[in-house]
């Protein structure tokens, strides 16, 4: 057990979430200046118990973290590969450094010498980042994402931490008339602003739970709610095949959505049954087939990397079989274990064990999907990922998901509607993004829809 002391400090909370990616949480105790009672009690209880003090004095944020970063290095042989960064976008980070140091070099230089970047790394999000630059102009102000969520999903999935629901029928068309509702009064809302759609995204959940009445029904809502003229992208998350049919898919092409995702996660038979999922990797191909002979011409998919039992061979085979199926857009996700997933309760340390496995599979599947013609087009990272790693989206040429990318940049206001959506506006003289969330739970926002929607009114469109 170490004891780690941080002096001068008051706020220790990204110091511990850079000390979690060498040390599980029983293997060391952490104390700033605003713990001190804490310490000292714990001192006169269990000091013999600590085989390590480590102390520092540094008050500067990166300087700080570079030697944490150094001394556990040494200590325990772990070599984060994204050095001492924490954050959830570092392409981001790569664009800030460009605007303030103005070149690719000076940016590369201080990625690897102040933020400590593995080389790989530096070149996937410098890669990542020029893809980027080379599809997307700054967003014009009224140009903002449109997101709606359909909570519901067949069965939950083992590693799954959102909120989604399987419900009833009526209770699932309650949740749609109150959607529908903030669909209408989104829609006046913005047209009076002068704000529209540059990307639409419906996502869940599996928006493809809903019948094919229902999803009709959702698609003329929006489509009488929106200028929908200047949108460049359509996009409904069909995720689990289980939940796709002709019928359905064949809605979603009527209503001109060009754009879907079929979400495999694996094709290994024994694995989908393992993390929950109620089909097998023959309903995925399938569902691609229909999906094609309907005529959707860009499909989004996304795979796991580190799945429970799962060796580097199942996720080869994975991979290679979404190539050969012709996705356009491949995210390779690595397996986060989540608080509010089944998967903690199982193992919470899953994600530490699981980290050689996945760095293997990320390095895999990234040759596979160069040789083959994708390049990575936006990246980001979440707490609790196998070895700290990240989930990269991968792209065919000309085939890459605007909405992907804004929601990752942050220069965008996003309008996010349905239970759980979490709008943001954007304030581009700040470069700031204000949070405007809806409740969560469906239930509980079908009957206090009218205050998500003065919400709304108060945050997004005061203008
Ligand atoms: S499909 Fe997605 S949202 Fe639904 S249970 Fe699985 S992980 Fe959760």
């Amino acid at each position: 057990m170490y004891k780690i002391i941080l002096n001068g400090i008051t706020n220790k909370y990204e110091y511990d979430e850079l000390i979690k990616i060498f040390l599980r949480p029983e293997e060391y105790l952490l104390f700033c200046d605003s713990d001190k009672d804490k310490e000292n009690s714990t001192n006169e209880e269990s000091n013999f118990y600590f085989h390590q003090l480590l102390e520092f004095n540094e008050r500067e944020s990166n300087a700080l973290k570079r030697m944490l970063y150094e001394k556990l290095r040494d200590l325990t042989g772990v070599r984060p590969e994204w050095g001492i960064h924490t954050g959830v976008r570092p392409v981001k980070l790569v664009g800030e450094l460009i605007n303030k140091l103005g070149s690719m070099e000076q940016v590369i230089d201080k990625l690897k010498n102040f933020y400590l970047f593995d080389d790989e790394k530096i070149s996937l999000i410098c890669s990542t980042y020029q893809t980027q630059k080379e599809i997307l102009n700054e967003p014009v102000p009224d140009a903002i994402g449109l997101y709606i969520g359909i909570p519901f999903c067949p069965t939950r999935c083992l590693y799954c931490s959102f909120t989604s629901n399987q419900s009833q029928p009526a209770k699932i068309q309650e949740y749609m008339d109150a959607l529908h509702e903030e669909i209408r009064h989104t829609g006046r809302k913005m047209a009076q602003t002068g704000m529209y759609p540059e990307s639409v995204y419906i996502g869940g959940g599996t928006p493809t739970t809903l019948t094919a009445e229902q999803l009709d029904k959702l698609l003329t809502e929006i489509k009488h709610a929106y200028d929908l003229s200047k949108t460049r992208e359509f996009t409904v998350e069909a995720g689990r095949p289980d939940t796709i049919t002709l019928e359905k898919l064949e809605v979603l092409k009527n209503h001109g959505i060009s754009r879907i995702s079929i979400n495999p996660q694996t094709m290994k038979d024994s694995t989908l049954e393992l993390i929950g999922r109620s089909h097998n990797s023959n309903d995925i191909i399938k569902a691609f087939d229909m999906a094609r002979n309907v005529g959707i011409s860009i499909i989004n998919t996304d795979i796991i990397a580190g799945l429970p039992e799962e060796t580097l061979q199942d996720f080869e085979n994975t991979i290679n079989t979404i190539i050969e199926l012709g996705a356009e857009n491949i995210t390779v996700h690595t397996l986060a274990v989540k608080r509010a997933s089944r998967l903690i309760d199982i193992d919470k340390e899953f994600h530490y064990k699981q980290a050689l496995t996945v760095k293997n599979m990320l390095a895999l599947s990234k040759d596979k999907l160069y040789k083959n013609n994708y390049k990575p087009y936006y990246l980001y990272r979440q707490k609790h990922m196998a070895g700290s790693l990240e989930n990269v989206g991968y792209s065919k040429k000309g085939c890459e998901g605007i909405y992907n990318i804004r929601i990752m940049e942050e220069h965008q206001t996003i309008v996010a509607l349905g239970a759980g959506g979490i709008s943001k506006v954007y304030y581009p003289d700040e470069n700031r993004l204000e949070r405007v969330p809806n409740v969560s739970n469906f239930e509980i926002y079908i009957s206090r829809l009218n205050e998500m929607l003065q919400r709304k009114d108060d945050n997004l469109f005061r203008r």
